[in-house]
């Protein structure tokens, strides 16, 4: 698994100089839709993930057939983030462009505007939702829950790899059963580890709201400081509503996510006297060496986080 790395050249282009950068891109793109020469030399299969987490989801299908790479950088916000004209040509080159869906990348219809030849998956969109607070919208965070990425995610990734290359069909969908298993048994893990920590005490305190479907599978309350990540994220009031919770409930630790600020919960932290538990991959796969650079590692680890700090 890759990252697409833009070139230093391009990342420093002023706005004008991107825009027409963008121009060019659309005109490559535009070009390539009738039946190009390299369209038709062309034989290995091109995948795109928006995220890290759905980038090693979809490799464990994909497994030695296929190259994957992702967009969103490793410590960046998903719903944040701001396309760069490489994602562009990523994109539009891509066989399939695999998707969260449910409002995760609102920045994604710039992006697929204009390509014509790249399948477009959103894995999630199957699966059912929890609401954000408020509103009607759905939470996008399903893969927090491991049976979703299997029950949703996994038969969307597969039925898109077996239609873009059928000759593949008897691997992919042997890697799909290989790795259902293992979900299945992460599951388990969870399940297990999780029952040692006291009902009083499971609530998950995060700066992004996020944990919504783990919380709803393994029997956890979750509140954030913010509901989900926006331009308006840890405002006085949102600062002050959590830390009103976090005394009324009497929490035990709270929790910082890799893609976030710590400051915010670092100030909650010194505010409240409530110890900062560990930190949390929800949106974005650890580094190298962090011990969560998978997802079944990265909901291992924010298990065994859990457990530390909230058991008596
Ligand atoms: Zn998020």
């Amino acid at each position: 698994m890759r990252r697409i790395i833009p070139s230093v050249d391009i990342r420093r282009l002023s706005m004008l100089a991107a825009a027409v950068g963008f121009v060019i891109v659309s005109a490559a793109v535009l070009g390539a839709c009738g039946p190009t020469e390299e369209a038709v030399e062309e034989d290995t299969l091109e995948i795109v993930a928006s995220i890290s987490i759905l980038a090693d989801i979809t490799e464990q299908v994909v497994g030695e057939r296929a190259e994957v790479s992702y967009l969103v950088p490793i410590g960046e916000e998903p719903e944040e983030y701001e396309p760069v004209p490489s994602d562009f040509r990523a994109v539009s080159d891509a066989d399939i462009f695999f998707v969260n869906g449910y409002g995760l990348e609102a920045w994604l219809g710039q992006l697929v505007e204009n390509i014509c030849r790249t399948r477009v998956v959103a894995a999630a969109e199957d699966g059912p939702t929890i609401a954000l607070e408020g509103t009607e919208e759905p939470d996008p965070h399903l893969w927090l829950n491991p049976e979703h990425v299997r029950d949703y995610y996994l038969p969307a990734i597969l039925a898109a790899l077996t239609e873009t290359d059928p000759d593949g069909e008897g691997y992919y969908r042997e890697n799909a059963e290989q790795y259902s298993q293992k979900l299945t048994q992460l599951h388990e893990y969870i399940s297990k580890e999780t029952q040692s920590i006291p009902a009083g005490r499971r609530v998950i305190i995060t700066s992004e709201n996020c944990f919504k479907y783990y919380a709803e599978a393994y029997d956890f309350t979750c509140l954030g400081i913010w509901e989900i990540n926006a331009p308006e994220e840890g405002t006085p009031q949102q600062i002050a509503r959590i830390v009103d919770e976090i005394r009324d409930r009497e929490v035990p630790a709270v929790f910082i996510e890799s893609t976030i600020d710590p400051r915010y919960m670092e100030s909650i932290s010194s505010e409240t006297g409530v110890p900062i538990g560990g930190i949390l991959y929800s949106d974005d796969l650890g580094e190298e060496g962090s011990g969560a650079e998978t997802y079944i590692d990265m909901m291992r680890h924010n298990t065994d986080v859990f457990v530390k700090a909230l058991t008596d």
